[in-house]
């Protein structure tokens, strides 16, 4: 038939190449204005220390609330950010809206912030990291810091570099989904980790498959031998939460804690916990 001849197969190729060219240059132009704008904004899932089932602080992950589009998520926005540079900017301007809405907070919870890959090439990004903390008067202590073992691959000095200066401020690091991508043993020691994240995929199939428990398994051993408590993100359920537990993770997240939240909802979920400082409290807090 003649929708099948070769011609028409090709333009219309091209025609769903030049539309899909378009949508993403439609993005990267509205994220462009959108980072200033802050319509890119942190939500927060929550940690839970496995131990005593208690909230320990947050992950950050950006959001893109779009007047027109609602919510979009950072697989879509993030990957845009680094090809064109945004990165940096939209890390930092998350990170100071962040601390700044964590100044009511319990002072004993704490944030993780994804880095990407690209930032990592940036020499001075431990000390913009540290400007903002200081800015909004976010302690340092407070703070982790989270990258995949793909980040470790491009430039190692530099990566170290900035990591140690980010780690003379007391801020912690972590390795993020690992058991996936570029995963070597080596990465471990390439970077001074203060605690391992297992990938969610290994957690969310670890009831029905045998495999991702033993790997699970495995990482939580490597864990206990090289002294780094461990994280496990995507837990869904109360029996994959007991298995981590009694393999002795430390931490646990995912949608059984809750979806990632909001600063308004978060607020409300710490107010609901008398995790919230007293406005008094909040003043001897900052004089201290
Ligand atoms: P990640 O750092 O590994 O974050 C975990 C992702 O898993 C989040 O997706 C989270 O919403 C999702 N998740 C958590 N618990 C569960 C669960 O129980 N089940 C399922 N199915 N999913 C769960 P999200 O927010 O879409 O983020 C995706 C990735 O985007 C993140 O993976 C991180 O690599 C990246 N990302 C997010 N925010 C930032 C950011 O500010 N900067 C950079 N560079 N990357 C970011
Ligand atoms: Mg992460
Ligand atoms: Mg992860
Ligand atoms: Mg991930």
């Amino acid at each position: 038939a003649s929708k099948n001849s070769g011609r028409n197969r090709f333009a219309w190729f091209d025609m769903s190449m030049e539309r899909e060219l378009q949508a993403r240059n439609e993005l990267e132009v509205g994220l462009r204005g959108a980072i200033p704008r802050q319509e890119i904004v942190p939500y927060f899932e929550q940690q839970i220390d496995l131990t005593t089932g208690r909230l320990g602080g947050f992950e950050m992950l950006a959001r893109w609330e779009h007047p027109q589009r609602g919510l979009i998520g950072p697989e879509i926005f993030i990957p845009i950010a680094e090809e064109t540079g945004m990165i940096a900017d939209l890390s930092l301007s998350i990170m100071r809206q962040a601390f700044l809405a964590a100044k009511d907070w319990d002072p004993a919870l704490s944030i993780s912030v994804n880095i990407s890959p690209w930032q990592l090439k940036d020499a001075w990004l431990a000390q913009k990291i540290i400007k903002v903390l200081t800015e909004t008067g976010f302690p340092a202590t407070r703070l982790e810091v989270e990258i995949t073992e793909s980040s470790l691959f491009d430039n190692l000095a530099l990566a170290q570099s900035i990591v140690g200066s980010l780690k003379n401020q007391g801020i912690r690091l972590a390795l993020d989904d690992f058991g996936t991508g570029y995963s070597s043993l080596a990465h471990l020691r390439a970077l001074p980790f203060d605690r391992i994240k297992i990938d969610k995929s290994f957690i969310m199939s670890i009831n029905d498959n045998a495999e991702s428990a033993a790997i699970v398994n495995a990482i939580t051993r490597l864990g206990d031998s090289l002294n780094l408590p461990i994280t496990a993100e995507g837990i869904e359920d109360a029996v994959t939460e007991e298995r981590l537990r009694a393999l002795g993770c430390s931490k646990g997240q995912g949608y059984l804690y809750g979806r990632p939240m909001s600063i308004a909802n978060t607020r409300r979920l710490l107010a609901e916990k008398r995790l919230l400082l007293q406005p008094g409290a909040q003043k001897a807090a900052r004089k201290e």
